[in-house]
């Protein structure tokens, strides 16, 4: 026997809970099911029983059998136990998932530009980019005062399209978990306001997102960043310009950072009306004038302008985001001419996979499904497109040696994103229909991203016994702490290399195709929209899920 991989936080009373344990070769699968026990603090048996039957698992070449306990449901502090080897500890508890998602949900704060962060243990970086300007490309000229944002991942640059669905996300969460999340404490320095912490630090992004609506059209600026990516540095020591960066002809904004900017806004408008109505108005009118700005303008597509080398985000079709925008503004004020533009532009096959930052006609899709004044026949077909992608899912799931849902081919440039967002998508269908499988292989994707994975690594830094430690992340490799920034999540498994350490590594089984090297970008580098939506399946595995 190889390893047993778990998820190294544990598991909630109620749930499934479920081991996999990786023999030796070939030989594993021969043989008689072996007995499992899982054994308490003080070494006592508290459940005992057998493996399944052993199978090669595709995904990562290793025979697997898996540890089934979810009979087990007394909390305390555990260990499973195969022939005499031990597993990491892991606890059984209702709050067993509470710390990750305060963690997680930290690590934006630690993202934030602008501004003094310290989250504590040293992990702290001065102001920074505050020398902030219009670059040539975007219409405009002159200096420009920072105004916050999230640094988008282990870069400095800040872009509107990859922090329109990070802020989506996290804000959906909001929506669907308040329990969650309405009393989660950050300690920010907005921490005891009228608004709740969890709201606040998206408010920061938000700030920066809404600074780079041009207030003359409506129309929104794609990105700020420096014209190339500074070294490995702390923050406050890149010195470079902070340009505001246009697509370098009329009208100089993209349509798919206004259209994003516009569903954003319009979200933002229903989570900040209970608590700060002024706020909520501003976003409101600036959704609205996005929106305008991108039916009219519903093809601008953005490319890097010359000499400009940081992340393009650059979509070929921005329907998608348009008719998410859409959605939105419907869901939020039940205007008609916002659900004819959805209704207009809605395709008739429903194509449900999981969302990214370039495909956001799921969201689109499930907010209209989740509005108020929803066309109980849309609704419908929405609903049941979503089951059917639920379906596949599930049953994946299932076939899968450590219990995730992705696909052989899945494993590219961010695959933990992937399984991250298809456990959005499994708990959006038991949220639109009650779907326990649905919980259940959301669930397992979540187990997957902190310890049940053929490295038997969490892939979320400073959490579970044997977390990642070289994420490719800037301040965590300049700022001479030798453990990285709290709460993030690696990039994961990358069959498709990508960089020059990823690109030599041996061909393996696709789950295989990763190491903990801070240079592989393609494998280790952390992201913003990667952590928003691991918070929201945090804020789901911290919920009742009833
Ligand atoms: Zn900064």
């Amino acid at each position: 026997m190889r390893l047993i991989a778990l998820d190294q936080l544990g598991f909630r009373p109620g749930h499934v809970k479920r081991a996999a344990v990786v023999l030796e070769g070939a030989s594993g699968l021969d043989g008689q099911p072996l007995a499992f026990r899982v054994v308490d603090a003080a070494g006592t048996k508290r459940h005992e029983g057998r493996l399944t039957k052993a199978a090669l698992d595709a995904a990562s070449g290793d025979v697997v059998a898996c540890a089934d306990f979810s009979a087990l449901a007394a909390p305390g502090n555990y260990r499973l136990e195969v022939c005499g080897r031990q597993s990491g500890p892991f606890a059984i508890a209702e709050d067993v998932y509470a710390p990750a998602l305060r963690l997680t949900m930290r690590s934006f704060s630690g993202q934030r530009c602008g501004c003094n962060v310290d989250l504590g243990g040293g992990y702290r970086h001065a102001t920074c980019h505050m020398d902030g300007a219009f670059h040539a490309s975007s219409g405009r000229s002159g200096k420009l005062a920072n105004s916050g944002g999230w640094h988008d991942a282990g870069d400095y640059g800040r872009y509107v399209v990859n922090s329109g669905i990070s802020t989506a996300t996290l804000l959906w969460a909001w929506e669907l978990y308040p329990e969650a999340l309405r009393g989660l404490k950050l300690d920010i320095p907005e921490s005891g306001g009228a608004v709740p912490d969890y709201l606040a630090e998206i408010r920061w992004n938000l700030n920066w997102m809404l600074s780079l609506q041009d207030e003359s059209d409506g129309g929104v600026w794609h990105k700020q960043t420096s014209e190339a990516f500074c070294g490995f540095i702390m923050p406050e020591k890149d010195t470079l310009t902070s340009y505001v960066i246009g697509t370098g002809s009329e009208p100089y904004k993209s349509t798919g950072a206004t259209a994003d900017l516009a569903a954003v806004a319009a979200i933002s408008a229903r989570c900040f009306r209970p608590f700060d109505a002024a706020y909520a108005d501003r976003c409101l009118a600036a959704a609205r004038k996005a929106w305008t700005w991108a039916m009219a303008n519903p093809r601008v597509l953005f490319r890097n302008p010359a000499h400009i080398t940081t992340g393009g985000y650059g979509d070929r079709n921005c329907a998608d985001e348009i008719l998410w925008a859409s959605a939105e503004l419907f869901r939020t004020t039940g205007e008609r001419q916002y659900e004819q533009a959805f209704l207009e532009a809605l395709p008739d096959d429903l194509a449900m996979d999981e969302a990214s930052w370039g495909s956001l006609a799921p969201f689109a899709y499930w907010t209209y499904a989740l509005a108020e004044k929803a066309n109980p026949f849309v609704r419908a077909g929405i609903v049941e497109a979503t089951n059917e992608a639920a379906a596949l899912r599930i049953l994946r799931s299932r076939e899968n040696g450590y219990g995730n849902s992705l696909r052989l081919h899945d494993y590219r440039w961010g695959s933990n994103s992937a399984a991250a967002n298809d456990g959005l998508l499994l708990l959006l269908a038991h949220h639109l229909e009650p779907n326990p499988a649905a919980v259940d292989a959301a669930l397992a994707n979540l187990h997957y991203l902190v310890g049940c994975n053929c490295h038997g690594v969490s892939w979320v830094t400073q959490l579970g016994h044997r977390p990642f430690q070289r994420p490719h992340h800037r301040p965590s490799a300049a700022d001479g702490i030798d453990a990285p920034w709290p709460g993030l999540l690696s990039g994961g498994p990358n069959a498709g290399g990508g960089d020059a350490v990823a690109n030599k590594l041996p061909k393996r089984p696709p789950m295989k195709m990763w190491v903990d090297d801070e240079r592989a970008y393609s494998l280790n580098e952390i992201a913003i929209n990667w952590n928003a939506p691991l918070v929201f399946l945090l804020a789901g595995a911290n919920s009742k899920l009833g």
